[in-house]
């Protein structure tokens, strides 16, 4: 098959979070399987042309976003170490920032042109790359908007006439909403801002759109996948979702097995496997030293994450004096709002010597804390699926979970029966309550006395399978459904019957 990859962000290029993650590495298991994959994803101010040796494929495609007219180039580089292609959409008033989408904590108030601006490059620079996708592959809503555009465009154009769509929701909670009076950046026809379109309480609803228009919808976990079906984790959009619910799969993520190896990792000052963990003892001294944090045989534990209301912090600042009258350390790295910032960093104070707090993005750091913490913490509200505690099972580092999500589907709690069964990888709690994390964390600290069990988990866990081939399988079924079915366009179905409008031109 051929597959056409358009997302937000994409590592190692640029990434925020697990989104740029997956579409960084789910095009190498798909191209392994024999595909023909290739991605685009804009040139930011981050994506170094030289050091990537990107070279212009095209040096002049003219755009239009609402009323405005503009051209963009686009540049091609390859995912390194693959011959993947990648498309990257040069365009600097929209991209040349340093911020993928925000900055200090705001979003950019043009973020609706940018990915508006985005989808019609693809749209019309794909038609001159002398390839044509069977399916393309979006994410999130920065990209949704391209599977509506596609439902309209390929009645009138031949070149996408035959082209599916697969929107993946990585995180319902960002839904790219935006007012009214920006709907014509949308280039949407008017018809399309109805309740059975973009429109979400009187706003425009990137995400919506692409969850009625893409012809199949994927979500990164089962568990997720039925849980945006209800109100409590639907926001706003369960009733969407529960009217394609036979549309929707739940595919686990993967992880990049050769970014996340201890055995190979570069970033570590030692290496380790399964069969010999002397070099992650050597991995937690150099992380206690390096973080200020005194040697001592406490339980040390790693938090790398997004500072935001969804993963849980609130837990961890409430049941903060209680867990630290345990054996215990904490190294936390992460960036996101002030408001926990600031809890963090006073929390940080009371203990010095043992709380580390980092509040930067630092890749070289978080795999650090992987491989030197001896358990990891994801107390999340909620989490479509979380790379986090794959990665720290793959390095022997304990994941201490809330069972939510994807961290349900991944995590096994530790019991007698489970340890002995071989299948323990973790501790999971699930009330969403400090007195429930507190008691993880006990648990957690009980079996750390233990050494050989605790050994036996940490290698269950390292032994675990979380490669991608099968996903990729389950997605390479999803896009031959979406390539099949191509639903009918926004306007078609909002005219209920009545002949089409034709799309506005658009050059
Ligand atoms: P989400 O996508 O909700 O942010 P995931 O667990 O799916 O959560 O993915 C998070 C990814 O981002 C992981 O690869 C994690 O290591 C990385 N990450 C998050 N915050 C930071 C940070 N401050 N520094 C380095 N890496 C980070």
């Amino acid at each position: 098959m051929r597959i056409l990859f358009v997302a937000s962000e994409v590592a190692p290029f640029a990434k925020t979070g697990g989104l740029g993650d997956v579409a960084g590495a789910l095009p190498k298991a798909l191209k392994a399987l024999g595909h023909d994959v290739r991605v685009v994803m804009p040139r930011y101010r981050a994506v170094n042309p030289a050091r990537y040796a990107l070279k212009t494929r095209l040096k002049s495609v003219p755009v239009t976003v609402g009323s405005t007219e503009t051209d963009i180039a686009l540049l091609e580089g390859t995912l390194p170490g693959t011959a993947i292609p990648v498309y990257f959409v040069e365009q600097p008033d929209w991209f040349d920032r340093d911020g993928l989408y925000q900055q200090d904590g705001d979003d950019f108030p043009d973020n609706l042109e940018r990915f508006s601006g985005l989808t019609q490059a693809v749209l019309h620079s794909a038609p001159r790359l002398r390839w044509r996708p069977d399916v393309v592959h979006c994410h999130d809503w920065q990209t949704a908007l391209l599977c509506a555009h596609l439902a309209l465009t390929r009645r009138t154009d031949a070149y996408w006439s035959r082209v599916g769509s697969v929107l993946t929701i990585h995180n319902l909670a960002y839904q790219g909403v935006f007012p009214r009076a920006q709907f014509p950046l949308t280039n949407l026809p008017p018809a399309a801002f109805s309740v059975d379109g973009m429109e979400f309480y009187g706003k425009v609803n990137c995400l919506k759109g692409g969850l009625l228009y893409a012809d199949r919808l994927a979500t990164v976990s089962p568990t997720y996948a039925q849980e945006i079906q209800s109100k409590e984790f639907g926001a706003g959009l369960e009733g969407v979702l529960a009217l394609r619910r036979h549309e929707l799969a739940g595919i686990l993520n993967g992880i990049d097995l050769e970014e996340w190896n201890p055995a190979t990792d570069p970033l570590l000052p030692a290496r380790y496997t399964a069969d010999s963990l002397e070099g992650k003892a050597r991995c937690r001294s150099a992380l206690r030293q390096d973080q200020g944090l005194a040697e001592e045989p406490a339980l040390l534990i790693g938090l790398v994450q997004r500072l935001v209301e969804q993963k849980g912090l609130d837990l961890l600042v409430e049941a903060a004096e209680s867990l630290m009258a345990l054996p215990i350390q904490l190294v936390i790295l992460g960036t996101g709002e002030r408001t926990y910032q600031e809890r963090l960093t006073a929390l940080a104070r009371r203990y010095p010597k043992r709380i580390a707090l980092n509040l930067r993005f630092d890749n070289g750091l978080a795999h650090r804390i992987e491989a030197g913490a001896d358990a990891f913490l994801m107390p999340s509200r909620f989490e479509p699926c979380g790379l986090n505690q794959l990665y720290s099972m793959r390095y022997g580092t304990v994941p201490i979970v809330r069972k939510v999500g994807g961290l349900a589907d991944t995590v096994v709690h530790l019991s007698p029966s489970t340890l002995s069964q071989g299948t323990a990888t973790g501790i999971v709690f699930e009330p969403y309550t400090a007195e429930a994390l507190l008691e993880a964390v006990e648990r957690a600290v009980e079996a750390f006395r233990n050494r050989a069990a605790w050994e036996r988990l940490i290698r269950q866990g390292m032994r675990a399978d979380f490669s991608w081939a099968r996903s990729a399988e389950a997605y390479i079924q999803c896009y031959a459904e979406a390539s099949k079915v191509l639903r009918p366009a926004p306007v078609q179905r909002a005219a209920r019957g009545r002949p089409a409008r034709r799309p506005r031109a658009r050059h």
